[in-house]
């Protein structure tokens, strides 16, 4: 298979390059693990931000200012300009595509506050915003002339002298290992919050299997620790209850059914309080019941559904107990503004990338639009580098390398059980690495990860038939996961301070100019880290460094 752009994720982030790659002429794969209807972006239910004033007067440089103060300082204020200017006209974009905004008695777009953001800023559809948005991607996509290759699991880059060839593959139907070789690669793949198994808001298969094929090509990573906690997860399985529901209005209340935070804050100082109740012995709800049944119904009809289904609670006359639960990454695959990685023709955006517009805390609505942003823009450069460059062979050696791992996972006889290394590796980071930390706790998680990843070495499959077998990607994931999440915990030992989302429990004063935190893979797959500054002067200076090293 040869394309001249590749995009891998078929999210909000993903379509949206592939959709605007394909409209510059170029020939576009678009491979995803799942069905291209499935991703955390199809999950998303409260909305995509974007200054449209259709609600109150608002302003691009409000949007900025917001956005900037929750990364408590380790924003790229550059990327953040870029996607609140840009914000609007995609929006608008969006709508003319046929996304079904909800829309105003006016016919203008309709607009609801969230967390953080001091106007009526997020676009909705009901609490369904993502799937509606991925849906109508997805058929300009198709209409663009997409190619789509579901249900493959793409397992590393191939790369040759700092130029991207390619990815290797593993088709899920017969498990055999692919080539796809292109001129451009685009990371869109998602972030990595599931391998807080048992903890999080995403599913399981968000382990950020990329991130892994990214430190695996010795590719800069960044700011790995900063992972978001969001407040109003069910108690019971973690589910995510929209911040839409406190953007209509919804309440957060303890046991006493006394109100103990601004309900509109962001999620790191809401979740603190939240912990800081249930420390104290309360159980935490959040209260939609003053909504009123009809507004609940029209606005917030998936908030009712899970509940509804998941506890038999009815929204509109009993409480929902909550549990915050690790929600969203905002580290990533370090790129600048263009998505532009340190490999020559490999981009990356959306939740995998870290281009600095999120800091060290995301804003509830600015994910979507980063990816939908972020997305065209990397579409345009891939296909622009795409134009300009010719094809490079593959060197097949790397095939044949994964080709063995897939047959050396296949033969063997098994001795750990896949799912409850998957659970411990969740409860670990949870406990360990999770909304509070300190250095004890960090060393412990570390060295758990590092017995669970000699375990993982010798995981086979029980079932030996190669056809759609759950098994081998359950194997392939379970490694990746714990090489993100040795990262991250390397990340986090080495961040000493708290901010944003990272609270450390033994933080020794406060930092006046945060640095960022940056992960390679050196050779023997030790890691590497470094403190690096902020701001455009260091940012230029490492960028040179790296494609000098690279
Ligand atoms: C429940 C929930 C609700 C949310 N609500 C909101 C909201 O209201 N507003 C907001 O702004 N944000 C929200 N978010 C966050 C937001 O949805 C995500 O950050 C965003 O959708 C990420 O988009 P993406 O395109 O980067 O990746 P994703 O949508 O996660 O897509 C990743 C894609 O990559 C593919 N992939 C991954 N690994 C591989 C591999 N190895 N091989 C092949 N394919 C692979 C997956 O199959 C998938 O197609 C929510 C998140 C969740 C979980």
């Amino acid at each position: 298979m040869i394309y001249d752009v590749l995009v891998v994720g078929a999210g909000v982030a993903g379509l949206s390059a592939a959709l605007e790659a394909a409209s510059k002429g170029t020939h576009v794969g678009l491979v995803c693990k799942s069905l291209p209807l499935r991703s955390n972006s199809s999950m998303a239910s409260g909305g995509i931000n974007a200054v449209l004033s259709t609600m109150e007067p608002d302003e691009v440089s409000a949007h900025i200012a917001d956005t900037l103060k929750s990364g408590q300082g380790l924003c790229d204020p550059d990327a953040v300009r870029v996607m609140c200017q840009r914000a609007p006209a995609t929006i608008r974009k969006l709508h003319k595509l046929g996304v079904p905004f909800d829309m105003t008695e006016e016919a203008e777009i309709s607009q609801r506050s969230f967390g953080g953001s001091g106007k009526k800023r997020t676009c909705y559809i009901g609490d369904k915003t993502g799937a509606a948005l991925v849906q109508q991607l997805f058929k300009k996509c198709r209409e663009a002339g997409v190619e789509f290759l579901p249900n493959h699991f793409v397992m590393n880059l191939i790369e040759s002298k700092g130029r991207i060839c390619g990815v290797s593959v593993l088709r899920k139907s017969d498990s055999q290992v692919l080539a796809f070789a292109a001129k451009a690669v685009v990371l869109a793949s998602g972030g990595f919050a599931g391998i807080y198994n048992g903890h999080t808001t995403n599913p399981l298969d968000t382990n950020g299997d990329m991130l892994a094929a990214a430190l695996r090509a010795k590719l800069w990573v960044k700011d790995l620790e900063l992972v978001q906690f969001h407040p109003t997860g069910l108690a019971k399985n973690g589910a995510l209850l929209s911040e839409a529901a406190r953007g209509e209005g919804g309440y957060l209340v303890n046991s006493k059914g006394e109100r103990f935070v601004d309900e509109l804050s962001t999620r790191d100082k809401i979740t603190r309080a939240i912990m800081a109740q249930m420390a104290s012995g309360e159980k935490v709800f959040l209260d939609v019941r003053h909504l009123g049944s009809a507004k609940i119904e029209t606005r917030l009809p998936s908030l009712k559904q899970t509940c509804w289904t998941s506890l038999n609670i009815d929204v509109a006359c009993e409480l929902i107990p909550i549990t915050p639960v690790a929600h969203y990454c905002m580290g990533g695959i370090e790129v600048d503004v263009n998505g532009q990685t340190t490999i020559k023709g490999l981009f990356a955006c959306g939740e995998v990338a870290c281009n600095g517009v999120h800091g060290a805390n995301r804003l509830g609505g600015n994910s979507l639009i980063e990816g939908a942003v972020f997305g065209e823009v990397v579409g345009f450069n891939a296909a622009h580098f795409a134009i300009k460059n010719t094809f490079l062979p593959i060197d097949y050696e790397s095939v044949a390398k994964e080709m063995r791992r897939v047959e050396y996972i296949y033969g063997g006889e098994n001795l750990y059980n896949v799912n409850a290394l998957r659970k411990q590796l969740g409860k670990t980071m949870f406990e360990k690495a999770g909304i509070y930390r300190n250095e004890a706790f960090l060393v412990d998680a570390f060295e758990y990860i590092k017995y669970l990843r000699k375990l993982t070495a010798s995981l086979h499959c029980i079932t030996k038939s190669k056809d759609n077998n759950v098994e081998i990607v359950a194997i392939l994931e379970l490694a990746n996961a714990l090489q993100v999440a040795e990262a991250v915990v390397f990340s986090a030992l080495s961040r000493k301070e708290s901010i944003g989302a990272h609270e450390r429990t033994d933080a020794k004063g406060v930092i006046a100019s945060p640095a960022h935190t940056v992960v390679s893979t050196l050779k023997g797959g030790f890691l590497k880290i470094e403190r690096e500054r902020t701001g455009a002067f260091w940012r230029t200076k490492r960028w040179l460094m790296r494609h000098f090293i690279n």
